[in-house]
């Protein structure tokens, strides 16, 4: 058992420490923001992700895991300390560093008072280079001692998805170590190697920058598939007999191609494919390198909403005064993160021209609200979301909405317009059914 501490309870740290504390590691978790400490004081999770509730409980039931404001506490009782913080990008290009450098120097302070070698992981997504150049300088100057003499370093992204952010921890594709000192990558491995004595994953050992690159690099890649299929979703639906599903399925069937990110649809959000993709092209543009496909990229994924908004205006020509439902805020099914969502471009979009929206969401309307605040009404159930509506719009994929059966939205909505954002239903069973319209579809299949 292993004393571990975490910097930052969100949808990262709070995943890991729980992971951690159930495997039997003593955790202790350091959270800055007292609304979010309150709730996870009162055993309660500031958001929503599936089965870690009952992971928590069970991990504070057996005393392994706790919570505090103070860092330097939370160092001092581990022997690995894992940051965790946000790393948000600025609109011009960028990352916004504070927390970054917040948590740096908390946890520099603590590693002033530890007799121990201790190592610090860097979990936070980056950008290239920012371990070596403001982390490392910026933990040596608050501690006073040096990474590989006093203290180890090392970079270990993170690659979970939220909605399968446990089972991604517990059984990850890969674990990419960039250690800056020999000893806290030799000490990573074996940390790695113990846990994951169920199954090892391939360990990867790059130098720290490296590590950075491969995590933003990846979620590129990931944005670029979407973008992909995106744009030839948009060319089949100025073909005749094509559809965008059976060109994705019959690519993907290529095991050099594989199907993962390869549903067209709306654009892609969240709190990393975009922002991830915004860092590396402003790191890249910093180092001189022009990234044309990077950019283009961001281009396309801004562009795609107005595929959706087209067909709606093609169904209900002017939009003033129609009533439009929205199912699905979160960006994407298993979570209530909003951030960078899809569906809040879309309601911007359609309540600048004029309509009326309602919005359901079984878990993200909470959080929505507080971006959304009255501009829209919100329904507290799938079926009074769509009552009276003169469209439909499905923003996520969530499990309830795809079992929607065509005669429901018939029997529920004033018109039964249904434009389907995320390819969930079968157009020939709705289209017989009501005006079904939906992205990639060509012209002889609407
Ligand atoms: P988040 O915003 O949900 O959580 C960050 C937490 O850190 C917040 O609760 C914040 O209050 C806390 N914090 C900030 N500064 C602190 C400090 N000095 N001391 C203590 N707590 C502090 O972010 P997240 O979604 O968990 O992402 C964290 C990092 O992991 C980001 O770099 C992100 O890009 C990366 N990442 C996220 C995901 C994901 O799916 N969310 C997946 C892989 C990687």
């Amino acid at each position: 058992m292993t004393g571990l501490s975490v910097i930052g309870s969100g949808y990262v740290g709070l995943v890991w420490a729980c992971c951690m504390a159930d495997r039997g590691h003593q955790v202790v978790i350091s959270e800055r923001d007292r609304e979010k400490l309150r709730l996870l004081n009162e055993g309660k999770l500031p958001f929503y992700e599936p089965c870690l509730e009952g992971l928590m409980s069970r991990a504070l039931a057996k005393a392994r895991l706790s919570f505090t404001s103070e860092t330097c506490e939370a160092v001092a009782n581990s022997e690995i300390s894992f940051i965790a913080v946000g790393t948000p990008s600025i609109r011009l290009g960028g990352m916004n560093l504070s927390q970054i450098k917040s948590a740096s120097v908390d946890v520099g302070r603590a590693l002033r008072e530890t007799k121990f070698y201790h190592i610090v992981v860097v979990r936070s997504s980056v950008t290239p280079g920012t371990t070596t150049n403001l982390i490392k300088p910026t933990l040596e100057r608050t501690s006073g001692k040096r990474v590989g003499r006093d203290f180890g370093l090392a970079v270990q992204p993170e690659f979970l998805r939220e909605g399968s952010a446990i089972r991604d921890v517990l059984n990850p594709d890969r674990i990419v170590i960039g250690a800056c000192d020999k000893r806290a990558g030799n000490r990573l491995r074996r940390f790695y190697r113990a846990f994951y004595s169920h199954k090892v994953p391939p360990l990867l050992e790059v130098s720290p920058t490296c590590a950075e690159m491969i995590k933003l690099a990846s979620n590129a890649f990931l944005a670029a598939r979407v973008s992909f299929i995106n744009e030839i979703a948009n060319i089949c639906e100025r073909l005749e007999d094509v559809d965008v599903v059976d060109v994705a399925t019959g690519m993907g069937l290529d095991r050099r191609i594989g199907s993962a990110y390869f549903n067209a649809g709306l654009e892609f959000g969240g709190s990393c494919l975009p922002k991830d993709l915004r860092l590396l092209i402003a790191k890249s543009k910093q180092l001189g390198h022009s990234p044309l496909l990077l950019e283009a990229i961001l281009r396309a994924n801004d562009l795609q909403l107005l595929q959706a908004l087209r067909i709606v205006k093609e169904e209900l020509g002017t939009l003033s005064g129609k009533r439009i439902t929205i199912l699905g805020l979160a960006f994407k099914p298993g979570t209530d993160d909003i951030r960078e969502a899809p569906s809040l471009r879309l309601i911007e979009h359609l309540l600048e021209l004029g309509a009326k929206i309602t919005v359901y969401d079984p878990v993200a309307t909470q959080k929505a609200s507080q971006i959304l605040g009255n501009k829209v009404s919100y329904a507290n159930s799938l079926h009074t979301s769509l009552r009276n509506a003169d469209c439909c719009i499905l923003a996520t994929e969530w499990p309830d909405f795809k079992r929607l059966k065509p005669e429901k939205f018939v029997s529920l909505m004033r018109v039964p317009v249904l434009v389907d954002g995320r390819r969930v239903y079968s157009p020939k069973k709705y289209m017989d059914r009501l005006r079904y319209r939906t992205i990639g579809l060509g012209s002889r299949r609407r």
